[in-house]
């Protein structure tokens, strides 16, 4: 008897369609200097994972809520200890330096 039912192989174009989806949610980076301070700034939609927890930016000190579009902001030599949550006007008046 002969097979006729041939195992399906995916192609791999999965895989690719995964990776930029992914870099799509994740947003764009761009790095921005103040202060001769070089940052990675990234935007976040406010909608991924980790979804109990909220962000408290350090700039008004108030809590960014989920779903609130934002950024994101590490210094790029410290790394990304450094991290934090900035709602986007106050990034853009923040110029003092990352804990
Ligand atoms: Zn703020």
């Amino acid at each position: 008897m002969a097979r006729s039912n041939r195992p399906k192989r995916s192609k791999g174009n999965h895989e690719h369609e995964e990776l930029n989806l992914d870099r799509v949610r994740s947003g764009v980076k761009r790095t921005e200097i103040k202060r001769g301070v070089a940052y990675v700034v990234q935007a976040s939609t406010g909608r991924n994972a980790e979804e109990d927890k909220t962000w408290v930016c350090p700039h008004c000190n108030l809590s960014i809520s989920i779903g609130l579009s934002h950024l994101v902001v590490w210094d790029e030599i410290r790394g990304l200890d450094t991290r934090r949550h900035f709602h986007t006007t106050c990034w853009a008046k923040f110029q003092g330096s990352l804990l």
